[in-house]
């Protein structure tokens, strides 16, 4: 018999993981190391958001044990945003409060597959989507895309890739990790060919208010043809600069909230009360700090992209959301192995970290995020546009 089971064994180690520790190891020693890793906004939570959770930790309410599916107060707030930005009607009953936006992809895809069942992801895709469909016995099928067709699948891609097993369709706009934003016509067009076959969506909408210049990305969930059959994903991570509060949610119908509500009470059971209070606070506060970082991370974008076009060897699109490039390098790849060797020279020969496009299914890209300073982006750019010159 195994030490550890086959299921939990196959997990993959993130690819990102071998850059990131020597990128640790470079900075422990004093090198002036520069990352464009940061998978978070590097904002620290607004100060109405801090001053609710100090308030809640005091309250000996909060010291206890409450509903596995979140305060009613919050449930409630996340159903009345999400039919102010998507246009949708949700009621609270339906909103499960999960840690993070990433237990709400685990709970969602464990909700609807079976062994077997196939689980269609756009490439290049967030790495915890194939692992999580994996968990729940789900075969990946991956639908990938190009850099000239925008980083987009279009219903013909999908066409191509589905089965008569083909249960669910991942869905992810603005995109982790292109940046890519679909158009309300390409959304539509896609909701409505998943609705037709009776396929489901899982919507990611993490990033959903982080559109540039202004917002939010239409909702697949507001197609009419998806009928029911639409699982929402979001959270307060990435709007709100808030990752290390670990709070998001999953909005289903009535059965498979039911079915991901029993699994949560068995595996985690409530999320952190305080952290439920500031979340409550971030989605029913003021915005003037959402809309000041959103600015920043606008103009950091247009920098990024400006100088990576100028680049020798290297083509960027330019994202409309999220906070990364996806420029592609493949015409230094004649020096190097893979992504993973580029990245790894960029580290040594300019203290510059980048994540290698294979930790996204997608050799031959390289991903820079732009939640970092202003100085430091245009400092780390300049390094790279150097060490690409020496070669
Ligand atoms: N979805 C995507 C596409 C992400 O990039 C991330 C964070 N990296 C998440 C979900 C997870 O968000 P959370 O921190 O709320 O778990």
């Amino acid at each position: 018999m195994a030490r550890i089971s086959h299921r939990v064994a196959a997990i993959a180690e993130s690819a990102t993981m071998a850059i990131t520790e020597k990128a640790r190891q470079l900075k422990a020693a004093g090198l002036p190391v520069i990352s464009f890793g940061a998978g978070e906004p590097d904002f620290p939570t607004p100060e109405h958001i801090v001053e609710a959770a100090v308030a809640a930790s005091r309250d000996p309410r909060n010291h206890h044990y409450t509903p596995n599916a979140g305060l009613p107060e919050l449930r409630e707030a996340i159903a009345t945003s999400t039919h102010s930005i998507s246009g949708i009607d949700v009621t609270p009953g339906q909103v499960l409060v999960t840690n993070g936006a990433k237990q709400g992809v685990y709970l969602g895809l464990a909700a609807l597959l079976d062994p077997g069942d196939e689980v269609l992801i756009p490439a290049p895709y967030w790495v915890t989507y194939p692992e999580a469909a994996a968990l729940s016995g789900g075969t990946s099928v991956f639908v990938p895309t190009t850099e000239a067709g925008g980083f987009k699948v279009t219903i013909d891609d999908l066409a191509r890739a589905a089965t008569n097993r083909t249960k669910v369709l991942v869905f992810v706009s603005p995109s982790n990790p292109t940046g890519v934003v679909y158009t309300e016509e390409e959304t539509a067009a896609i909701g409505r060919w998943a609705g037709e076959r009776g396929i489901w969506i899982l919507t990611d909408e993490i990033y959903q208010q982080l559109v540039y210049p202004s917002g939010p990305a239409p909702s697949i969930a507001a197609v009419p043809e998806l009928g029911d059959r639409v699982v929402i994903v979001n959270g307060v991570a990435k709007s709100y600069a808030m990752t290390g509060w670990r709070v998001g949610w999953l909005i289903g119908p009535p059965d498979v909230f039911r079915a991901a509500n029993n699994h949560q009470s068995h595996l985690s059971s409530n999320v952190n009360n305080i952290a439920q209070c500031a979340a409550l606070a971030a989605i029913t506060g003021p915005t003037d700090s959402i809309t000041a970082m959103r600015a920043a991370f606008d103009r950091r974008r247009q920098k990024m992209v400006e100088m990576l076009t100028d680049m020798k060897g290297v083509s960027c699109l330019t994202p409309a959301g999220a906070f990364y490039t996806f420029p592609g390098v493949e015409d230094h790849l004649i020096r190097f192995a893979d992504t993973m060797e580029f990245a790894s020279y960029l580290l040594d020969a300019a203290n510059v970290a980048v994540v290698p496009g294979e930790a996204f299914g997608a050799s031959g890209h390289v991903r820079l995020s732009y939640a970092l300073g202003d100085d430091d982006l245009v400092e780390g750019l300049t390094r790279i546009a150097e060490a690409l010159e020496r070669l």
